[in-house]
């Protein structure tokens, strides 16, 4: 099987959009795809909106009203997120930062992490008890890896991002991000590399597949809130953010 090697990948979204719809035909009925077009003004941002689904709510004023609203969070705050907004309308926004232009291989993960939120049926989970949520969403943007760029490049790529999600006060401007402390759920998929072909799942057995990860080794609220608060004493608020980039993931 041909891989994609990272140095030679260039992340496009509206082609990653056409990919998502052919691996997930259900998506065409579920969620469409918003890109946050970053500018001066917040107050009245530029969105581009992709899929079937936008197609058909794009003249709709209330629909373009959640959307703006939602952008208006993400170009704030510089992330990207997955929404199952009040409106009824669910939606992935992206949002690319000039600087992170030439991270391709992160903007996959984080598309991959915000599909991982809307398709996996924990994806919006995030109980009082766990972070199944955001596990479900790490889980499949981590099977999506090992799919995308190859069993042995796919899980170094892993290693790096699980250094992240286990020491994420490190790496954020966010306060109290412990949500995405999800770093032990990597570190078992990781492991179970060595005995499950992660990277030949069917596109429907991947969502089962995160869904086992995000029920079994989701880290409970409890662990990660006490991660988070061993973690950051040992940082110096005015120094958080000058230890690497925010990812922009969430
Ligand atoms: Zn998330």
């Amino acid at each position: 099987m041909g891989y994609i090697v990272p140095a030679e990948y260039r992340f496009d979204y509206k082609s990653e959009v056409a990919l998502a719809l052919q691996m997930y035909p259900q998506i065409s009925d579920q969620f469409f795809f918003v890109e946050a077009v970053e500018q001066n003004s917040h107050v009245n941002p530029v969105f581009q909106g992709y899929g079937p689904l936008w197609d058909k709510h794009k003249e709709d004023a209330a629909a373009r009203e959640a959307v703006k609203d939602t952008v208006i969070g993400v170009l704030g705050g510089s992330y990207s997120c997955a929404t199952r907004h009040k409106s009824g309308l669910s939606y992935i926004v992206m949002y690319f930062r000039r600087m992170w232009q030439g991270a391709s291989t992160t903007s996959a993960f984080t598309l991959d992490h915000e599909l991982g939120h809307q398709l996996v049926p924990s994806g919006f989970g995030d109980s009082a008890e766990k972070l199944d949520g955001e596990s479900a969403a790490d889980a499949f943007a981590c099977l999506r890896t090992l799919q995308r760029f190859g069993p042995v490049v796919g899980r170094k790529m892993l290693i790096r991002e699980s250094n992240q999600r286990l020491t994420a006060p490190l790496y954020t401007s966010r306060k109290n991000d412990w949500v995405h402390l999800t770093g032990q759920m990597l570190v078992q998929l990781i492991k179970d590399t060595e005995k499950k072909a992660f990277h030949e799942l069917s596109p429907e057995d991947t969502i089962a597949e995160a869904e086992y990860y995000a029920t079994r080794y989701a880290p409970t609220r409890a662990q990660a809130e006490s991660q988070w608060a061993r973690l950051n004493d040992l940082v110096d608020d005015q120094e958080i953010g000058n230890y690497g980039a925010d990812t922009g993931k969430k």
